[in-house]
C-alpha cells in the first residue's frame, strides 16, 4: 500500500467559515426563497450545530405570492407572508422537532412578533448581521436574557471551484436544468 502525504501548495482557494459564519449564510440562502418585494429574509435555527429548520419570508402553501399576485398592504405593511422566523418555527412544528436551547441565525433583527415567538419556542442565542425597523426584539432578548451577537455580513459569495478540484468535474451536459430556472416559481412551492 502506498501512503503519501500530499501538502497543497496550489489549488482552490480556502475560505472556510466560522459556525456562525456559516449559519448566517445558510439563512442569506434561504432568503433566496423569500416571495415578497418589499423585504428578503432568511432564518436558520440550529441546535449543537446541526440545523433543525429554516425559513423565508412567504405566502402560506398553496397561496399566491405577492410577486405574482402583489403585496397585500394593511397600513403601510404587507400581510401576505408570514415572516422567516414564523415560518421556521412552524416547519419543525410540522416535524415534531424541538427548539430549546436553539440559536437562530436571522439576516435581520427580527420584528417584535418573531422576538417574542422565538422566546417561547425556547430559543436562548440570536445571530444577525443587519438591524429592522421599529421593533422591540432587543428589549425581549435582553429581558430574557437571550445571547444577541450582531456579526458583520458575510460576503455575498459561496465559493465552490468545481474547475480547480482534483477529484471532481462538471457533467459534460447537466439534466433537469428546468427546475433551476430562478424566475418566479409557481405559488404553493
Ligand atoms: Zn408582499
Ligand atoms: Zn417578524
Amino acid at each position: 500500500m502506498d501512503v503519501k502525504i500530499i501538502k497543497c501548495d496550489s489549488g482552490p482557494s480556502i475560505c472556510r467559515p466560522s459556525w456562525d459564519v456559516y449559519f448566517l449564510k445558510l439563512a442569506m440562502l434561504a432568503s433566496e426563497r423569500a416571495t415578497c418585494p418589499r423585504m428578503h429574509c432568511g432564518c436558520v435555527l440550529v441546535h449543537d450545530r446541526h440545523v433543525v429548520s429554516t425559513g423565508y419570508n412567504g405566502s402560506l402553501p398553496g397561496s399566491p405570492h405577492c410577486y405574482t399576485d402583489g403585496c397585500l398592504v394593511v397600513d403601510g405593511h404587507c400581510v401576505r407572508t408570514n415572516h422567516a422566523e414564523i415560518n421556521a418555527i412552524c416547519q419543525a412544528a410540522r416535524h415534531g422537532l424541538s427548539l430549546r436551547g436553539a440559536t437562530a441565525y436571522i439576516t435581520n433583527m427580527p420584528c417584535t412578533s418573531c422576538a417574542k415567538a422565538l422566546l417561547a419556542a425556547g430559543i436562548t442565542r440570536v445571530v444577525v448581521f443587519s438591524d429592522y425597523h421599529d421593533t422591540l426584539a432587543e428589549r425581549f432578548f435582553a429581558e430574557a436574557q437571550v445571547e444577541l451577537c450582531r456579526l458583520p455580513m458575510p460576503e455575498r459569495k459561496i465559493h465552490y471551484e468545481l474547475d480547480k478540484y482534483s477529484s471532481a468535474r462538471p457533467f459534460p451536459k447537466p439534466c433537469c436544468e428546468k427546475d433551476h430556472n430562478p424566475a418566479s416559481p409557481p405559488a404553493g412551492e
